[in-house]
């Protein structure tokens, strides 16, 4: 995390344009200008119980009450909606593609101040990044999802870890997955590590973008070794 933190400096300290629209930046802090923050479409999905990620997420059990005795799940929510032609999609991109995994960091930190209030983060134990198999990580040179945790981190001062979980299949760009190819692709995509460290823990899985939920299902069944332990979904953007 230390990388995290210096690149997290930096950024704070040197001026930058806004990464959708170019307009200059004067509160360094911020991920892009007022404009572009007002227009990023909020879901306001931690104010409602059995939103659209959580039943995403929830698949067979069809509320919250159900999935917390099934799954052991507390909570879901993204911030966002991704949708085109919003600053969103721009942002998601560099974030990922472009070397800018600041965006992810500031985008947290957004998220976190908005949605604390809340409760959304209350009782959360630790946080747990969605990992990358480290073949895509040493490609990328980072997890854009770590940023995130990290940007949530800071503000709500629950710590995240990133040792726990380990991606042991690098399975395809999701997004050029269909159905069942996508499901059977994921299947016995992760392992957990001294899972007895992580028992009866309330978990906050970060992921960056939720489309089907099969890559957090998958996630989801490797972490059952937690014994006890709960668990709650923030995610950046959501399809739609
Ligand atoms: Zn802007």
């Amino acid at each position: 995390m230390a990388s995290v933190l210096r690149n997290a400096l930096f950024s704070l300290f040197y001026p930058h344009n806004c990464p959708t629209c170019d307009n200059y930046i004067g509160d360094l802090s911020k991920v892009v200008c007022d404009e572009c923050l007002a227009s990023l479409p909020r879901t306001e999905q931690a104010q409602i119980q059995d939103n659209g990620t959580e039943m995403v997420l929830w698949g067979k059990a069809d509320s919250r009450a159900a999935a917390k005795k099934t799954m052991h799940m507390e909570r879901a929510a993204a911030y966002l909606f991704y949708e085109k032609e919003n600053p969103i999609q721009d942002m998601i991109h560099l974030m990922k593609y472009k070397d800018q995994p600041m965006i992810g960091y500031k985008l947290g930190r957004q998220a976190a101040m908005e949605m604390q209030y809340a409760g959304f983060f209350d009782s959360i134990d630790i946080i747990v990044p969605m990992p990358l198999h480290p073949k895509r990580l040493r490609e990328r040179g980072y997890n854009q999802s770590e940023y995130i945790a990290k940007g949530i981190s800071d503000i709500t001062g629950i710590p995240v870890d990133t040792t726990h979980v380990m991606r042991i299949k690098n399975t395809p760009q999701q997004a050029l997955q269909r159905g069942e190819a996508r499901k059977q692709n994921v299947a016995d995509a992760f392992e957990v590590n001294h899972p007895e460290q992580m028992y009866y823990k309330h978990i906050l899985i970060v992921d960056d973008l939720i489309t089907t939920g099969e890559t957090m299902r998958s996630c989801l069944r490797a972490m059952k070794r937690f014994r006890g332990a709960t668990f709650s979904v923030f995610a950046l953007c959501k399809a739609q």
